[in-house]
């Protein structure tokens, strides 16, 4: 009785990890504004705040308002565009949350309390431009911002790890938010949002380019560049973090491991020669740039990509990644050596005719 219980809380609880969108519903941002905020928002300024509200706000269920001190308090009402309006006018000054419900996030930002982490950011924003990945500089108080917003919604677990190892390009000391992988218990962190007046200092900063001028005059040409705000494509972000991985690899695990007798050099070095791309397409349907669902759990996101430069693949989404002998061992659930030798046979079938 206790078992059947037992197995059909298990089902359930698979029914909500994979129902996921219909149970925690965003409210559609694009859906025709209410009468109240209709009246509260000139016209000609509505369009800048919807694509205001897409870019920055991860959550509308609750808000976050500054207080005098530059605290925040939170608000377990609903945010509306009204409230975004009243924000650029400097009536009120909100936070946004760096996550939402389930935990994911549209944007990275890092966060400078000084001078010398400004320049440091200035710095990782001319790394990233040099790799057309594009990024956001802002004042603030005491220093400034760098915002990345994602082309997807991101778990905070893959936001972070993208941003420690944009950090290892620089060396400076600033703050990454999200500042935890998973809410636990409250809404998580959250950072002022941009362009309203910042209670304490009573003073608004500006997106500026990495000269420091100003990306527009006033507030109504910086929200017209923030509606064309470029985003990060997934796909880089699989990327930087595939390079992570492998130079990890390369620096520990390759040198320190003594090849056990199932793994003569000699045979690992030829699978790993097999071209990954070819191979995986034929078990993962992949983009002509790699990208794909992962296979090994449920993604909506195409999180899994295969790098076809550096023939390694990865799922961003937290599954890992590697060389073949680490996708078929994942994939077949079988021990490396099973892989090396299941795959020694694929490879020896598939090179036949042209060994001849
Ligand atoms: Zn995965």
């Amino acid at each position: 009785m206790t078992m059947s219980l037992e197995k059909e809380n298990q089902g359930r609880a698979q029914l909500i990890s994979f129902s996921s969108p219909a149970l925690y519903a965003q409210p559609d941002v694009s859906a025709p504004w209410s009468e109240q905020e209709l009246q509260a928002v000139p016209e000609e300024w509505r369009e800048p705040l919807r694509s205001y509200g897409e870019l920055f706000v991860n959550r509308w269920d609750i808000h976050a308002i500054q207080r005098r001190d530059g605290s925040y308090v939170c608000v377990r009402q609903p945010l509306t565009h009204e409230m975004l309006w009243r924000h650029i006018l400097g009536e009120v000054s909100l936070g946004v949350y760096a996550l939402d419900q389930e935990s994911r996030g549209r944007w990275s930002a890092f966060d400078a309390d000084d001078d010398g982490g400004w320049k440091g950011l200035i710095s990782l924003s001319t790394q990233l431009a040099e790799r057309s990945i594009p990024s956001y500089l802002e004042h603030s108080r005491r220093g400034g911002h760098l915002w990345l917003f994602m082309e997807d919604s991101l778990s905070g677990k893959t936001l972070r790890a993208f941003g420690r190892e944009l950090l290892s390009w620089v060396n400076a000391t600033v703050e990454i938010f999200p500042k935890s992988n998973q809410n636990k218990g409250g809404p998580g962190s959250l950072i002022r949002l941009p362009l309203g007046i910042h209670r304490r200092s009573r003073k608004r900063y500006p997106f500026v380019d990495s000269d420091g001028h100003t990306l527009g005059a006033n507030v109504r040409e910086q929200l017209k560049v923030l509606a064309e705000a470029r985003r990060v494509p997934t796909g880089c972000v699989a990327e930087v973090l595939g390079e992570a991985l492998s130079s990890a690899r390369e620096a520990t695990s390759v040198p320190a491991r003594p090849a056990s007798d199932g793994e003569r050099t000699g045979v690992i070095e030829r699978l790993k020669r097999i071209d990954l791309f070819t191979f995986i397409s034929a078990y993962v349907e992949l983009t002509p740039s790699g990208r794909g669902h992962c296979p090994f759990h449920d993604d909506e996101h195409m999180s899994f990509s295969v790098n076809r430069e550096g023939n390694y693949w990865n799922c961003f989404a937290g599954c890992g990644g590697g060389d073949i002998i680490n996708f078929w061992e994942k994939w077949r659930r079988i021990s490396r050596r099973e892989a090396i030798q299941e795959l020694t046979c694929i490879d020896r079938s598939m090179s036949a005719p042209e060994a001849q």
